[in-house]
């Protein structure tokens, strides 16, 4: 009995030898293989996952899904999806991305409505609506604002992700710039579009802000992707991707801030 237990300890010593060794030499194998890309150079996979999960931070973004009620945006010409209820899909998309790299997120509307009270379908009525979006990231303390939405043209071959900031505001472009670029890295749209100034309401605050046109709703191609919930975790990727570039810049990080005229677009 004793010999068969004493057989029975060599042998799972042994063992426990061998995946020691297979573990350490899988381990030797992945750090010469650089896993987690070439950025992450010189840190342990969980090193880098550590960082990447608090790149955001301390940063309070606020998420806008675009239109809700009565107004409805744009309307996709072939699943006749209206664009208020993909900005918000989209946006909670996003809001996940953002909290698993450690945002703070403040989201607008989280439900099929107009934010100012009344039935009428009025300027003024759009006007408060708009307006309560703004107060929300305000009284939020918000660093960022980012208005969601979707675009259409007449000409169905358009399509590709377009950012827009507010002329005049310098975080805004800079901002726009940045996202525009991760937009472009994360989803490779077939037409690159570069950040344009606009003039839109919500735009205008004190808050770094920027509009997301996540693609075009006229373009059937496109359409089909921004229907999938897996497209809208890549918008939240790029998304993500910018915002920790932005911060980057905004804080003065080394030799990164060189790279901010390229990032930012001349309109
Ligand atoms: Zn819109």
């Amino acid at each position: 009995m004793k010999q068969t237990i004493h057989n029975f300890v060599i042998k799972r010593t042994a063992r426990m030898r061998m995946c020691v060794l297979l573990l350490l030499s899988t381990l030797a194998i992945c750090m010469l293989a650089g896993v987690g890309g070439t950025s992450d150079a010189g840190t342990s996979p969980a090193e880098a996952q550590g960082d990447w999960s608090k790149a955001l931070s301390g940063l309070i973004v606020a998420l806008d899904p675009g239109h809700g009620g009565y107004d409805g945006g744009a309307r996709a010409k072939d699943s006749g999806i209206w664009e208020k209820d993909l900005t918000l899909q989209i946006t909670l998309a996003v809001e996940k991305v953002l909290i698993s790299r450690g945002a703070t997120v403040v989201v607008t509307r989280r439900e099929d409505v107009c934010l100012a009270e009344g039935d009428t379908t009025t300027k003024a009525r759009k006007r408060k609506d708009l307006q309560r979006r703004v107060d929300i990231a305000l009284e939020a303390n918000a660093d960022v604002f980012l208005s969601i939405h979707l675009n259409e043209y007449r000409s169905r071959s358009e399509s590709g992700p377009h950012v827009f900031y507010q002329q005049g505001g310098d975080d805004g472009r800079l901002l726009a710039g940045v996202l525009q670029e991760a937009m472009i890295s994360e989803l490779r749209p077939i037409k690159e579009r570069v950040a344009m100034a606009g003039n839109y309401y919500v735009l205008r605050s004190k808050i770094p802000s920027a509009l997301v046109e996540c693609g075009f709703l006229s373009n059937a191609a496109e359409e089909k992707l921004l229907l999938t919930p897996a497209y809208h975790e890549k918008i939240g990727i790029s998304i993500a991707n910018g915002l920790t570039e932005y911060r980057k810049l905004i804080a003065g990080i080394g030799g990164e801030l060189g790279e901010a005229g390229e990032l930012s677009q001349t309109p």
